[in-house]
């Protein structure tokens, strides 16, 4: 095992061992603090490669903290233990941040280098069902489509890795539900190990096959998922987990 310790914020590159399932994500003793408040108190989190797990927690528990310490967006995160991320990591955010002076398409394959970035941009905005749309502006897009757009942009670039922070949090709830579809089918499609925070245990339940609870800084709850998809909000063994995280969150 290489003794190097990994930087928070650095890409590790020591190559996984072959024939291991690497983990996506391993992160070890994260620690934040804002002043003499500490929001993450020595956070062990390892994502499998593949896996889709959310993250809950009541709001202010430190979800967006520790998203964006695994993002590598926060200087200021201490880790006593190593930090492993993959090389291809995509973020998507309530907001969905299109720059409002670049057209649909030219945001979707922002950086995106090669001849083939175009065609490949196309192909993305046609699987999150906006084909068709590409010369649009964002403003001429409703938010559902935003969050689609947003999707697109970060598939596009093939990530090993997708952080999302309540992604669909600022939509109607029939919108939610659309994009509840949409994002399971993607993942399936395309099966990057997802990190999904989120407040809504319906939510959770539904899209992720692994939850955890962030209560008090640590980890409180992790509860393996195990319903086949699309998932049957009635089916009694949805209802046992819901009110288990419900139970769990207070
Ligand atoms: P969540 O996403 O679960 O709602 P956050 O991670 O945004 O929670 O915040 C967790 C706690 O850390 C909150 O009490 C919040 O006020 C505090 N916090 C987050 N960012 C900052 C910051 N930049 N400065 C001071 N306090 C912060
Ligand atoms: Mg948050």
């Amino acid at each position: 095992k290489d003794p190097r310790p990994a930087v928070p914020g650095t890409r590790d590159p020591r190559p996984a061992a072959p024939g291991t399932a690497a983990p996506a994500v391993r992160a070890g003793r994260l620690v934040r603090r804002f002043g003499d408040r500490t929001v993450l108190k020595e956070i062990d989190l390892a994502l499998g490669a593949g896996e889709f797990t959310a993250l809950l927690g009541r709001s202010g528990s430190g979800k967006s903290t520790l998203l964006r310490a695994v993002a590598g967006l926060d200087h200021d995160v201490e880790g006593s233990g190593e930090l492993l991320v993959p090389e291809r990591v995509s973020l998507s955010f309530q907001d969905s941040r299109l720059l409002p002076w670049l057209r649909v398409l030219d945001n979707v394959t922002l950086g995106l280098r090669g001849p083939g970035a175009r065609d490949r941009g196309l192909t993305a905005l046609a699987e999150v069902g906006l084909a068709g749309r590409e010369r649009s502006w964002p403003h001429e897009l409703s938010g559902g489509e935003q969050q689609r757009a947003a999707l697109a942009r970060a598939l596009v670039r093939d990530p090993e890795l997708l952080l999302a922070d309540e992604p669909f949090g600022a939509l109607d709830a029939l919108t939610r539900i659309k994009m509840h579809d949409l994002l399971r089918e993607l993942y399936e499609r395309h099966r990057p190990a997802v990190l999904l925070v989120t407040h809504d245990v319906d939510e959770a339940v539904e899209l992720a096959d692994r939850v955890l609870v962030l209560d008090e800084g640590a980890i409180s709850v992790d509860l393996a998922i195990d319903l086949p998809t699309p998932r049957d909000r009635r089916d009694p063994r949805f209802q046992e987990h819901r009110d288990a995280l419900l139970a769990a969150l207070g």
